[in-house]
């Protein structure tokens, strides 16, 4: 015999099995055999009752005073992983020291096409489904077959330094900046793959702030400060500060450094995501080290000047060729040393990097590049000739209902000679860095609130609530909702 709070129940062992009588448990207490009249039934039943109804009303107080006020709150309390918007347009999002607001806080509006003139735009992400057409185009150009037996080995070429990366992505990822000319890219340049670029920055901050010039500071002042010029991009303070490392942490904008001889780590993101602007380092001096983010060094988004030659430099499938969710960065890097620490962070971190994904990614990058080596190709067939026209059409569009418009402002830009187009061109960013005028305050809220649009608010940039990321890479539908919802508006 067993029993459970010694005094409820004993297990059903009539032949040596639990399950025998029906049930594995039985009051300990049988119920007395007769029928109704007798007082202990009567007992019984009454304590069931009151057990019974005080069940009832606890849990009545419970879902009241604790279950509805978290659900009024936006059931959300930290953000993540679950939705910071979602369609009913009040919520806030929250903030806490370590769980900072991020890239991705997906909501149930996130990827997909607002299907109804009231339907919620959601262009808080960069999301780059704008693509989807110019791939659907393809035909079975970028089509890739892997048999069951292929890419099974953890390894793909143990003499390249980055054992992990395959040889056929490493030749398409230097034959394509070759082609475009945005970045130096030569065989004397390592190439590490990663995860999304996302992975490489960080792999990128722990090989520069565990280098021995660091160390040779003693170690000094550490944990290092990252730093980037507001505004910056949403991601780098989470992403810094998610494992709360000892060896480095976020120090916000880089203009607020006060130049010394102590170690640092500057990101530059040029063009910069959010405002499309091109940047330089903030800070100079010798003891800093740089991580120049080109996500959006193409010339869909600006004018190709020269070929960028950084110590350390990222770029991602995402931006370039729209497959985010191939989930593939890679990173140019000129140092050994520094190569081999930021594959230990992804050798320790992931043993490596998906081959399904490089091989796909291969085949995708030489789609591109074979189009425009092909001397009939039409420009429709060519994926920066695409992308560059949709996203002029799209920033000639939104110029011009931003001028109409007495509520918003847009940066200005100007023109530039573009060596790969071949002509002077404006940039036209992934993103628009918007402004709401007059008394609007707070932008994000203004657009979710009274007109379901959501974009992430100036404060995730370092900047104030009167600026708004909007993504401007997503799909035509979504696009033309968000330009005819925004016209309307009118203060
Ligand atoms: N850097 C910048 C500036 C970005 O905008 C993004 C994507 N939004 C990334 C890095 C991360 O890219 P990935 O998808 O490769 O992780």
């Amino acid at each position: 015999m067993s029993s459970r709070n010694g005094k409820l129940l004993r297990r059903c062992t009539t032949n040596g099995s639990p399950s025998a009588c029906g049930h594995s448990w039985e009051p300990r207490h049988k119920m007395p055999k007769s029928t109704g009249g007798s007082n202990q039934a009567r007992s019984w039943n009454l304590s069931m009752f009151w057990f019974f109804t005080g069940a009832v009303i606890v849990f009545h107080l419970f879902a009241v005073f604790v279950v509805l006020p978290l659900y009024k709150n936006g059931g959300n309390r930290s953000n993540f992983p679950f939705p910071a918007n979602s369609c009913s347009g009040n919520e806030q999002r929250t903030e806490t020291s370590v769980l900072k607001e991020d890239e991705i806080s997906v909501s149930s509006t996130s990827g997909s096409i607002p299907i109804s003139v009231d339907s919620v735009i959601n262009l808080d992400h960069g999301d780059p489904t704008m693509y989807e057409k110019f791939w659907r185009q393809t035909g079975n150009a970028a089509e890739l077959v892997i048999p069951g037996s292929q890419t099974m080995s953890y390894f793909s070429d143990v003499t390249n330094l980055c054992w992990f990366l395959e040889p056929k992505f490493a030749a398409e990822i230097r034959r394509l900046h070759r082609l475009v000319g945005n970045a130096i890219a030569g065989p004397d340049r390592y190439i590490i793959v990663g995860t999304g670029s996302s992975q490489l920055f960080q792999a990128a901050l722990f090989a520069l702030s565990t280098s021995p010039e660091v160390f040779g500071h003693g170690g000094g002042g550490r944990p290092l400060p990252v730093v980037s010029s507001v505004p910056y991009y949403s991601s780098y303070p989470a992403a810094t500060d998610l494992l709360q490392s000892g060896l480095f942490r976020w120090a916000g904008d880089a203009r607020s450094l006060k130049e010394g001889d102590k170690p640092y780590i500057e990101v530059v993101c040029s063009p910069s995501n959010p405002d499309g602007l091109l940047k330089t380092a903030s800070v100079s001096s010798n003891s800093g080290k740089v991580i120049h983010d080109l996500a959006y060094y193409w010339p869909q988004y600006t004018a190709i000047t020269s070929p960028a030659d950084h110590d350390l430099m990222l770029f991602t499938a995402s931006k370039c060729t729209g497959h985010a969710g191939m989930r593939l960065g890679w990173a140019i890097v000129k140092n050994r040393e520094v190569a081999k620490r930021m594959m230990k962070f992804i050798e320790v971190s992931t043993i490596g990097v998906s081959k399904d994904s490089q091989l796909r990614a291969a085949k995708i990058l030489k789609t591109v590049s074979d189009q425009y080596e092909l001397e009939a190709a039409e420009d429709f067939t060519k994926l920066f000739h695409f992308a560059r026209k949709t996203m002029r059409d799209r920033w000639q569009t939104l110029r011009l209902v931003i001028a109409a418009s007495d509520a918003f402002s847009l940066p200005v830009f100007q023109p530039q000679y573009c060596n790969f187009m071949k002509e002077n061109t404006l940039p036209f960013p992934a993103f628009a860095w918007l402004k709401c005028e007059q008394d609007i305050d707070d932008c994000e809220s203004f657009l979710r609130q009274k007109h379901k649009i959501l974009t992430r608010g100036g404060k995730h940039f370092g900047a104030d609530a009167k600026h708004v990321r909007i993504s401007m890479l997503d799909r035509v539908e979504t696009f033309d909702m968000f330009i005819e919802r925004l016209s309307a508006i009118d203060l």
